[in-house]
Formats: structure tokens, C-alpha cells, sequence
């Protein structure tokens, strides 16, 4: 077993880490390194699809943990390669990968051909110089090494080949990236297409396929998906007859000039995949042309329950309401609907969904208000204008202008109505020492200020929850947490992601539960997080945090259901709230106090 191995970097190829290790041990010669490594002197190093793993996840450091599948996994090009592919082939390879042979690997996933992958490894020379900067050397990425990946898919710069030839001439060469074989290099497609936006989009879905593996299936499956697609797109007959010329010329138009140099660099030049593709192929075709063909379905269909763009913007405070602003809009699945996000560079984002089964579009439902909203609402709450003339002039209901005050913390006249706050008391000025602390220390974060002030800080915790989460720092990340390893920095992105997830689901109305099934739900990958959530302890710990109890669930549905009652203009009767709110007979005591606060007299309003 070895005493040392590198620490992988963020997206680093399996074929690297073994290059470096034979660097930074200083190996005598290549055979004694596959010796260490593997235990044997007869396995072949090879960039994209590394054999014998079992071996060598044996002879990884005690601690590593690592096992053959996450190895081929994590660490080659084996998701890229068969993402595509139905669960059957993928089991076969890995398991060729961990302990078998690798013969005619290749030529079971369409890439026989050495023109169909990689001739030489590839670097971007941008990211070289960070890796410089940050690690002291480059290194091989994953994402630069997929055929059909021209650009860097975070720099949008041309990748360029190391010279380094991917048929290692001497089969057992661990050759590590330095600064000098990643030096100028050739461009692997014409340098006029720097930052092309298509090269970029093509390389960044390589990089999702990569990252982020398919669901299998097996190609009649994705044949059918492909000829439906056609079918909607109007480019072929219902019957499934492809109209080949029409589907060929709009292909073209669709890649522009990015489609040579992406065919190319899979060793083709003519189209005649195309249609392969959509009948049932009698092999396996190069992921590229999976994903170019989606890529060409998804932007001619995608957009279509929605119409197409530009779309309105539909601020009424904006001075443009109604004017066709809004370039993008951002889709995603939610329980049988289509969910289109509208956001207008002023701010203003509003949602509607389209149900698949009947096809009838929601009415828009606002997201968020912009930054001339904000200004508008401090200027009423300042001119001490009330709630409802408040709510006439911003185009919004009472309710919305209550909310949005208390999340900006604004002190309005009406504002001791608040029912965005279930428990309303008398905080005894606590709420004005716990900001003058912050303001005292305004580095420390809420968990060195809660030890600063422990009783203060439960006391607020315990019967101020909601002000006291509007009015914290934002947690911080210990200045003492290192980016070892790419899943410390994995784990820092999802939480971020998580949040806001979370976030978007409690805004939606009528309330849904925040889970972790729906959070995983919204993501790219459904499977992926959960299933990887043990790598990731710091946003399991957050997602346990984020999610609804059924109390907490049940309070926020209670706020809900007065709201649609009294909008309704009916009265509030504990009962009523209860059936609509959708409450079994028993209920958690906050649960009870809120159906109270919510039938009991407010202020007068103004
Ligand atoms: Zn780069
Ligand atoms: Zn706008």
C-alpha cells in the first residue's frame, strides 16, 4: 500500500494524479510506478479510460477511501463517454475498467475510430496560470480532455493540444502537465472562434454530461425522444419520417461556422449520424452527437410553451411595463408543469407554468420586485402613508407590502399588525442590543456574536425567530477552512445552490413543503445530490436546517389560508382556516397559536 498519494485537484483526470505521483515521488522509471500503483508491471496507462482500478484503489493510502467505481466515476472520462449509454454497457465497462480486459472498449461506445477522441492532451492556458497561482503546478482536467469540448467551458478560451500525444508511445510514460509541455501549443479549433457562444454552450453541456451522468437509457428510448422532438420541431412526419433536407439545412444554421470544427474534432465531416441517431442506431454513437442533437432539439422546442421571446416586462412601477424586455426565460419541471422564470434587467422576475397534460398557462406570479420597489416602499412607510394607499400605489395586495417591510426591516406605522410574524411580542429591547452588537462587531459572524451574548441571542431565538433571521449576519465561513479537495469546494457551491433552492420553494404559493426530495427535484441531476450527500457534510447539515417540519409547514399554510380566505372576503373562523389550510385534528402548539393570531382583531388599519 502506498504511503503517499496527491491530493486531487478540482476536475483533475485520474491519468494526471498518476502522473503526479510518479513526478513527486521522483519514480526511477514508469514500470516501477505502475508497480507501486497497481501492484504490476503489465497495466497500461491511458488518459481517457483507465483499467485495472481495482488494484489500484487497493494500493491507495488508508484513508482515501476510494473505490474502483468512484475512481472511474470521479475521475475519468467514464460518464462522459457513456452517457448515452443503457445501463447494461455501462455496467459492462466499469466492470472491464475495475478488473477486466479493455479490449474493444472503445469500439462498444462508437469511439473506435482514434479520430473520435482526443490526439493529444489539452490544457487552457488561462486556467494553467491559476493552477500555477493556486497549487504551484497545472494540471490535466477532466473537462479539457472530452472530444468535442473545444473551449475552456469556464474561460471560453480556445483549448490548445500539449503535444502530448494521447497514444503514449511509450506505453507506460507518466507524463505530468508542466509549464513547459502546457507552454503556447496549437489551438485546437480556429482562433476566430474564441468565446464563440455555441463552442461555449457545446463544451459547458460535455462538461454536464461529464459531471452530472444521464439517466441510462437505452437507445430506443433516446431514439424516440429524438424522433418526438423532430416531430413537434415540424421536421419530421408523424408517421417518423425525417424531412432529411429541411433537418439538415436548420442543423447547419444552427451551429453556423461552431459545427466544422465540432465534427472535425470527432473525425466526422458528413451528417449522416443524424438520422442514425433517431432510428434506433444498430451502435453506439459518439456522446458529441447525442449532445449536439439535443442541443438543436432543446433550442427549437424548448422555449415553445412560452412562445417565443423576447417577453414582456411586467413591472407597473418601471416606467417599460408591457415592453417586449425580457431576452430569457429560465424553465424547469416542477409536478407536471413548466415553470418559466421572467427576469427583466430592472430587477422585476415573475413565474408562470404551463400544465403539460392540458396546456393552459398560469397567470404570472411575481418573483421579485426590483430595486425601484424597495425605494418606492421606504418612501411610503417614511411619508407615513397607510397600508392599503401604500399597497394601491405599489400594485401589490396589503399583505405583500406588510412582508416586504418587515424583510426590509422598515418601521411603518402599520407594521405592529405584521402577521409575518406569528409570535408577536415585546422583545424588551433585545431587537436594539442585539443590532448594536452587530454594530459593535461588525466582523463577527452570528455564531461569535450568539457566544458574545448567549442569553440575548436565545432569547430572541426562542420568541423572535423570524426578526432575529432578517436581522443577522450572514453565517461565516471560518477563515481556517482549507480547499483541499475538490469536494470542500463542491460542498461550499451546493450549499449555496441548496439555499436558494430552499428559498425558491418558500415562495411559492399556495405553500409547498420544503424537502429534501423537492430541493433534490429542482436540481440538474435529481439523483445526483442525494446520492452523494455523504461527501457533502456541510450541506446535509444545512438542508436538515432548511427543511419544513410539519409544524413549521403547517404555520406557513395557516398564513396562507387566511390570506386566500379574507382576499375571498370571507370571514375568519378558526374552522375555515383549518379546512383550507388542509390541518389534521391534532396540531403542534405553534400551530395552534398561529390559527389564534390569525382570527384574532388587528389594529384598526389607517
Ligand atoms: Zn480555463
Ligand atoms: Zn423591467
Amino acid at each position: 500500500m502506498l504511503v503517499y498519494f496527491p491530493e486531487p485537484y478540482r476536475d483533475e483526470l485520474l491519468y494526471s494524479l498518476l502522473a503526479r505521483y510518479h513526478r513527486h515521488v521522483g519514480s526511477s522509471s514508469p514500470k516501477q510506478t505502475l508497480d507501486d500503483l497497481f501492484g504490476c508491471r503489465g497495466v497500461i496507462a491511458r488518459l481517457d479510460l483507465q483499467g485495472s482500478l481495482g488494484h489500484l484503489s487497493t494500493h491507495l493510502p488508508p484513508g482515501w477511501g476510494m473505490s474502483p467505481e468512484r475512481l472511474a466515476v470521479d475521475y475519468t472520462l467514464f460518464p462522459y463517454y457513456l452517457a448515452f449509454q443503457p445501463a447494461g454497457i455501462r455496467g459492462r465497462v466499469l466492470g472491464a475498467l475495475i478488473g477486466g480486459s479493455l479490449a474493444g472498449l472503445h469500439l462498444l461506445l462508437g469511439l473506435a475510430s482514434a479520430a473520435s477522441r482526443i490526439r493529444q492532451l489539452r490544457f487552457c492556458p488561462v486556467c494553467v496560470l491559476e493552477m500555477e497561482n493556486t497549487h504551484g503546478e497545472p494540471y490535466w482536467r477532466r473537462t479539457h480532455q472530452l472530444p468535442g469540448a473545444l473551449l475552456c467551458p469556464d474561460h471560453g478560451v480556445i483549448l490548445r493540444s500539449s503535444g502530448i500525444p494521447s497514444a503514449l508511445g511509450n506505453r507506460h510514460a507518466f507524463i505530468a502537465a508542466t509549464s513547459a509541455n502546457c507552454d503556447c501549443g496549437r489551438e485546437v479549433a480556429p482562433t476566430s472562434l474564441e468565446n464563440d457562444e455555441t463552442l461555449l454552450s457545446v463544451a459547458r453541456a460535455c462538461r454536464q454530461a461529464l459531471e452530472f451522468m444521464p439517466q441510462a437509457r437505452n437507445r430506443e428510448t433516446w431514439a424516440t425522444w429524438y424522433r418526438n422532438g423532430l416531430i413537434r420541431a415540424g421536421l419530421s412526419s408523424s408517421s417518423g419520417r425525417v424531412k432529411l433536407n429541411e433537418l439538415e439545412e436548420r442543423f447547419r444554421d444552427h451551429f453556423g461556422l461552431a459545427l466544422q470544427p465540432l465534427l472535425a474534432d470527432v473525425g466526422l465531416a458528413d451528417m449522416s449520424w443524424l438520422v442514425a441517431l433517431t432510428q434506433r442506431p444498430s451502435r453506439a454513437l459518439h456522446p458529441l452527437l447525442n449532445i449536439l442533437l439535443q442541443k438543436f432539439l432543446k433550442g427549437l422546442v424548448s422555449d415553445e410553451p412560452f412562445g417565443t421571446g423576447p417577453w414582456p416586462c411586467l413591472n407597473p412601477l418601471s416606467g417599460h411595463q408591457g415592453e417586449l424586455l425580457v431576452e430569457r426565460v429560465a424553465t424547469h419541471r416542477n409536478r407536471g408543469r413548466i415553470v418559466g422564470v421572467f427576469e427583466c434587467a430592472c430587477g422585476y422576475a415573475y413565474a408562470r407554468n404551463v400544465d403539460q397534460s392540458s396546456g393552459t398557462l398560469s397567470r404570472p406570479r411575481p418573483l421579485r420586485f426590483g430595486a425601484e420597489f424597495d425605494r418606492q416602499i421606504r418612501q411610503l412607510v417614511d411619508d407615513q402613508i397607510g397600508i392599503r394607499q401604500a399597497a394601491r400605489w405599489l400594485h401589490v395586495d396589503p399583505r405583500t407590502v406588510r412582508l416586504h417591510a418587515a424583510k426590509l426591516n422598515l418601521n411603518a406605522i402599520w407594521a405592529a399588525a405584521s402577521v409575518s410574524m406569528p409570535v408577536v411580542c415585546d422583545s424588551g429591547g433585545r431587537r436594539k442590543a442585539w443590532m448594536d452588537l452587530q454594530q459593535k462587531y461588525p466582523n463577527l459572524g452570528r455564531n461569535a456574536l450568539s457566544k458574545l451574548e448567549p442569553a440575548l441571542f436565545m432569547w430572541l431565538y426562542r420568541h423572535d425567530k423570524e426578526w432575529l433571521v432578517t436581522n443577522q449576519p450572514a453565517a461565516k465561513v471560518s477563515r481556517r477552512v482549507r480547499v483541499v479537495s475538490p469536494w470542500a469546494s463542491l460542498d461550499l457551491e451546493w450549499m449555496q445552490r441548496v439555499a436558494d433552492l430552499a428559498e425558491e420553494i418558500r415562495q411559492e404559493l399556495p405553500p409547498r413543503k420544503v424537502t429534501l426530495a423537492e430541493i433534490c427535484r429542482r436540481t440538474a441531476d435529481p439523483i445526483w445530490l442525494s446520492s452523494h450527500l455523504r461527501r457533502l457534510p456541510n450541506t446535509a447539515v444545512l438542508l436538515g436546517r432548511l427543511r419544513d417540519t410539519t409544524a413549521s409547514f403547517q404555520v406557513r399554510r395557516v398564513a396562507w389560508a387566511a390570506h386566500e380566505l379574507e382576499n375571498a372576503g370571507q370571514c375568519l373562523a378558526v374552522w375555515r382556516i383549518r379546512r383550507k389550510a388542509g390541518l389534521s385534528r391534532q396540531v403542534a402548539m405553534e400551530v395552534k397559536a398561529a390559527l389564534e393570531l390569525a382570527v384574532s382583531p388587528r389594529v384598526p388599519l389607517p
